[in-house]
């Protein structure tokens, strides 16, 4: 069942990706009408905003404006050496999850 939710979730991004074009609508993080654009984060980047909370989970992989996509940039840099040890955090806990469904 989320096998399928998640492949169909991966083909609509895919099909997004294609458009890179810069339209003025609603910010998906801060809400202003500004030029938003869809950013190339990765998906750890996205990952880490979201633990950190410094990131609408609205605005994941969605269009965001030039503000707060500088400053969401300045807190993946800032942070860059928190990156990993957050990320081996979330994949450790995911890891304790899944052996404790094995048991
Ligand atoms: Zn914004």
């Amino acid at each position: 069942m989320v096998q399928t939710v998640d492949s169909s979730l991966e083909r609509s991004r895919s099909i997004e990706t294609d458009s890179s074009k810069i339209t003025y609508e609603n910010c998906n993080n801060c809400g202003s009408n500004a030029r938003c654009r869809r950013r190339s984060f990765s998906k750890q980047a996205w990952t880490v905003l979201l633990l950190w909370k410094e990131v609408n989970p609205n605005a994941i992989e969605k269009p965001i404006c030039d503000d707060c996509y500088k400053e969401l940039r300045d807190v993946l840099i800032d942070r860059a050496d928190e990156i990993e040890a957050s990320l081996d955090q979330e994949e450790s806990s995911l890891k304790k999850k899944l052996s404790h469904l094995a048991s």
